[in-house]
């Protein structure tokens, strides 16, 4: 057993949703007792104890979307590469990284993400992988890198047609064999979706074949009208708006996840609520996209969807998310009150009602029976802290760098900062060396 204490707990529970000096008893993989630091220290004298430093002992943060093969893309400079608009960026630029990925480029970006996930207090995250340099066995190669860092994740693999028919069938089978993997497992640190890159670049064929081939009870993680291209296309080619062929297609659903959802209009918003379909939204890379501000607001406030936060491949830390969703509205609205409740529910609330339709143990609460996902940041608050400015002070001064102790399922990832059982250096040296030359194959 483990015992963290002595700090200001956020257990996101309805009642008790924070505990000025609490703490929090972990028993294997699960969450065993909270209470106040100092009962649960005479009930458990001997147990390790885990000292908050009067910090922040909260939940781990999802992020509900990622893209892990964007890791390499730092730094990267394209020959000849200037977009102008969103399809530029997708064509000169990710189109071109993915189709140089590699099983071993795979591998060493997915060690890369979940390590820097881990240390940014990321316990669970949501991938869509795309690496059209080699198909087969790629999600397998992220599943391993995940199993060495230890942080729980549902991955995909974006079906398109954008390299060729042939691929977008081997695309479908990856995700079919790792959907079949997960499906054989006990654990419950890896799930498995659908996944699909955007309808502009999927024919109803390789579709309907996807969803022909999905077992039941495994939905679809697609981009939706992420720029205004993706609209045009479905009007065009299939006269219809694009949430309308996805519901006609049977994509839409209560265990699929729609990404973006930018240029939607009030029926398709209506048509995801009565299908219960989820919707992430990801604030920090529509504005470096430059493709607008999604009506997220609207659609929970006015259609109840359930919408959550991902971040898109621009970072791996969540709270980054957090800030610039918390701008975007009031910048875009010219309304210094927008999102001010809507944004705390989709990280807090959403993320893990949404993280939990995928992984059969709570997420996103610290409570007798939650999994064991518990993180610690070091922020000393110069001001009061209560349960109804907690989300204040984390959006106003708390980032990935605050978080110091990590836990995930359990087991101690990060301790005082310092990464356990890996060898950092080891892992951004190998990076290093995968990035150079896949940096090469992009601009040979
Ligand atoms: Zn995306």
């Amino acid at each position: 057993m483990l015992l963290l204490g002595n700090g200001h707990l956020v257990t996101r529970k309805k009642e008790k949703g924070f505990i000025k000096n609490g703490a929090v008893l972990i028993d294997g993989k699960v969450i065993k007792e909270v209470a106040d630091t100092k009962s649960l220290k005479e009930k458990y004298p001997d147990v390790e104890f885990i000292d908050a430093q009067n910090g922040l002992i909260m939940p781990g943060f999802i992020n509900m979307h990622n893209h892990i093969y964007s890791t390499f893309a730092r730094g990267l400079s394209i020959n000849g590469y200037n977009p102008k608009n969103f399809l530029d960026i997708l064509e000169g630029q990710w189109f071109k990284l993915d189709s140089e990925m590699t099983n071993e480029t795979t591998y060493h970006s997915g060690r890369i993400a979940y390590l820097e996930s881990l240390k940014n207090g990321v316990t669970t995250m949501f991938d869509h992988q795309a690496s059209y340099g080699e198909i087969e066995g790629s999600l397998d190669q992220l599943s391993n890198a995940t199993t060495e860092m230890g942080v729980r994740t549902c991955l995909c693999y974006e079906v398109s047609d954008r390299h060729g028919k042939q691929a977008a069938n081997q695309a479908i089978e990856e995700n079919l064999r790792f959907i079949n993997k997960v499906q054989n497992q006990t654990s419950d640190m890896q799930q498995a979706m659908m996944g699909m890159y955007a309808q502009f670049t999927l024919s109803d064929e390789t579709m309907e074949k996807a969803v022909g081939k999905t077992p039941e009870g495994v939905g679809f993680h697609i981009h939706v009208a992420e720029g205004i291209a993706d609209v045009h296309d479905a009007l065009r080619k299939y006269h219809k708006p694009i949430i309308n062929r996805l519901f006609d297609l049977g994509i839409l659903g209560r265990q699929s996840l729609l990404g973006h959802c930018i240029y939607i209009n009030p029926q398709e918003m209506q048509l995801i609520k009565d299908t219960d379909t989820m919707v992430v939204t990801n604030p920090q890379s529509n504005m470096g996209n430059a493709v607008g501000c999604p009506p997220t607001l609207r659609m929970m406030d006015e259609f109840g969807i359930v919408c959550g936060l991902g971040t898109d491949g621009f970072t791996t830390d969540i709270t980054e998310s957090y800030k610039f969703a918390n701008l975007i509205y009031k910048h875009t609205l010219v309304d210094p009150g927008a999102g001010g409740t809507e944004v705390p529910e989709m990280l807090f609330a959403n993320n893990p009602k949404m993280a939990n339709r995928y992984f059969n143990t709570k997420l996103g609460v610290i409570e007798k029976g939650a999994a064991a996902d518990v993180i610690i940041a070091d922020y000393q608050a110069p001001t009061p802290i209560t349960a109804d400015n907690v989300n204040g002070h984390i959006l106003m001064a708390v980032n990935g760098n605050n978080i110091t102790d990590t836990i995930i399922n359990g087991e101690v990832r990060m301790r005082n900062k310092e990464v356990l059982n890996v060898d950092e250096d080891e892992i951004y040296a190998k990076a290093g060396e995968e990035a150079k030359k896949l940096w090469s194959r992009i601009n040979n």
